[in-house]
C-alpha cells in the first residue's frame, strides 16, 4: 500500500490535468478526480489532483469548495498540498486566487506560501514579478480579451496584492539564479518581514527545479504546473518515492474520435483554422442558440453523416469581435453557458454514437463536457504537448480524453492528439 504524498487542488479541469501531467512526468502515479471524491480512490497512486471549477465562481463558493477539498486531502494523509491556478494567473479583480490561497493557509495554520505561475515550456515566464506570455507582457497578450477573466495587469505582486488580505513580496530572478539555498533564505526573510506570499521569478525549468527544492518543507505551494516540476524529486530524495517508475501507462480505448472546442483563446482559434484547411467542422453560435435554434440536433445530425469516416470538429469558439458581440447581447455568463451546455449535450449524443476519443479545447468547456460524460476520475498518461496529456476517464465504458487549456498546444494540436491515440 503506497502512501499519498501530494494533495493538489486545481481551480479548473484542464489546469488539473496539466499539473497531473507534470507529476506523472516526474514519476508520480497521479489520479485526477473531478470534485471531492465521494467514494474510495485507487490505493496505488502517489498524488491526487482534485479538479474544481472554482476559477470563475463567486468567491465565497470557491473558498468553500476549496477548503472542503483540502480537508479531504488532509484526511487522506497527504504530506504536502498544492494550489494550482493558471499559468496566466487567470482571475478577476476579486479573486479567486488570493481568497482561496488565504483560506487554505488559514485552514492549514500557516502564514507563508510561494506563488509562481511560471511555465517556461509554454512560454510563460516571470521576471521582476511581471508575467510574460511569449515575448509580451500578460497585459499585452491575448489574455486581455479573455471572455471570463481578462488580464490587464502583468505585475503579479500588485494583482495578487489586490486579492489577498496578506502582504505580497517578491523573490526576484537575481536570487533564484543563485539556487535553492538563496531562495530558502529569501523565503525566510520575506516571512520575517511580514509577507504572506512571495511571487517567485522563473524563466526556465532549471529555475523551477531549484524553487521546488527550496520549497521541499513548505506545507502549501501555490502556482502553475511548472513549479511542480521539482516536487517529485523532493519525495525521491526523502526516500518516499521510487527513483523511477512507469507512471504514464494507460489502458487502451477504441471507438470513434471527435474534437470539441469552446475556447476562444488565440491558440485555439488558430488550431481551429488549421484543422479547417483539411477537415470538416461545425460552428455553434451563441446568438443562434439564444434565439432558440436547435443547433445541437443540427450538429449531431451533421456529425452522424461523417463521424464513421473521419474525425470532426464541433466548436463554439470565436474571435474576440464575435465573442464581444455575443456577450454584449446576452451577457458574459449567459453566452458562455449557452455554448458550454450545447457542447455538453452534443458530447453525450456523440458518446451514444460510439465516440470514445474526445479532444476538448477550453478549461471551462472541458469541465462541462467531462461532467456530462459521467466521468469522475482520470488516469493521466503521456503528454501530447506540454501540459496536455491523453487521459482515460474512469467509468463503465472508459473514454479517452485530451483536455486542452485554451492557449496550450501547437498549431496542429488536434491532429497530433488524434494521431497519437489511433
Ligand atoms: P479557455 O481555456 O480558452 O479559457 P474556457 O472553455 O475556459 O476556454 O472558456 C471559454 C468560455 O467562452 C466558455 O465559457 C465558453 O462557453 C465561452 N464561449 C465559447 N464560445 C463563445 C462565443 N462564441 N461567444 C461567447 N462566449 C463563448
Amino acid at each position: 500500500m503506497s502512501q499519498l504524498l501530494l494533495g493538489c487542488i486545481a481551480d479548473d479541469f484542464t489546469g488539473g490535468t496539466d499539473l497531473a501531467s507534470m507529476l506523472v512526468r516526474g514519476g508520480m502515479r497521479t489520479l485526477q478526480v473531478i470534485g471531492v471524491p465521494q467514494g474510495p480512490i485507487p490505493s496505488d497512486v502517489d498524488a491526487v489532483v482534485i479538479a474544481l471549477k472554482t476559477r470563475t465562481l463567486p468567491t465565497e463558493e470557491a473558498v468553500r469548495e476549496s477548503v472542503a477539498a483540502l480537508e479531504w486531502l488532509r484526511q487522506a494523509g497527504c504530506k504536502q498540498f498544492f494550489f494550482k491556478y493558471c499559468s496566466t494567473f487567470d482571475s478577476t479583480a476579486e479573486g479567486n486566487i488570493g481568497p482561496v490561497a488565504d483560506a487554505m493557509m488559514d485552514a492549514l495554520g500557516i502564514d507563508f506560501a510561494l506563488a509562481c505561475p511560471a511555465f517556461p515550456e509554454n512560454k510563460r515566464t516571470l521576471y521582476q514579478g511581471h508575467l510574460f506570455v511569449g515575448d509580451v507582457l500578460l497585459s499585452d497578450s491575448g489574455m486581455r480579451h479573455h471572455p471570463l477573466t481578462p488580464m490587464t495587469d502583468a505585475n503579479l505582486v500588485r494583482v495578487l496584492g489586490q486579492q489577498t488580505k496578506r502582504e505580497v513580496g517578491l523573490v526576484p530572478y537575481s536570487v533564484v539564479a543563485q539556487g535553492a539555498a538563496a531562495i530558502r533564505e529569501a523565503f525566510d526573510a520575506a516571512r520575517q518581514a511580514g509577507k504572506g506570499y512571495a511571487i517567485v521569478d522563473a524563466i526556465d525549468n532549471a529555475n523551477l527545479n531549484v524553487i521546488g527544492e527550496a520549497a521541499a518543507d513548505h506545507t502549501l505551494i501555490t502556482g502553475g504546473s511548472g513549479v511542480a516540476i521539482g516536487l517529485p524529486e523532493n519525495f525521491q530524495r526523502a526516500g518516499l518515492l521510487p527513483a523511477s517508475q512507469a507512471a504514464a501507462e494507460l489502458p487502451k480505448v477504441g471507438g470513434l474520435s471527435v474534437v470539441l472546442s469552446g475556447s476562444c483563446s488565440v491558440a485555439t482559434n488558430d488550431q481551429i483554422e488549421h484543422w479547417q484547411k483539411t477537415r470538416p467542422s461545425f460552428q455553434l453560435d451563441p446568438l443562434l442558440l439564444a434565439d432558440g435554434r436547435d443547433q445541437v440536433s443540427e450538429a449531431l445530425a451533421w456529425a452522424k453523416e461523417r463521424i464513421g469516416k473521419e474525425p470532426v470538429l464541433i466548436y463554439g469558439s470565436a474571435r474576440p469581435e464575435a465573442v464581444k458581440a455575443a456577450q454584449e447581447r446576452l451577457g458574459v455568463e449567459a453566452a458562455g453557458q449557452l455554448v458550454e451546455e450545447a457542447l455538453s449535450i452534443i458530447a453525450v449524443g456523440l458518446d451514444q454514437m460510439g465516440v470514445r476519443q474526445f479532444v476538448v479545447a477550453g478549461g471551462e468547456t472541458s469541465g462541462a463536457v467531462v461532467k456530462a460524460l459521467g466521468v469522475e476520475a482520470l488516469l493521466i498518461g503521456a503528454p501530447i504537448d506540454p501540459g496536455v496529456p491523453w487521459t482515460v476517464g474512469v467509468r463503465d465504458v472508459p473514454v479517452a480524453l485530451a483536455l486542452k487549456s485554451g492557449n496550450f498546444g501547437s498549431l496542429d494540436f488536434f491532429e497530433k492528439a488524434l494521431g497519437q491515440i489511433q
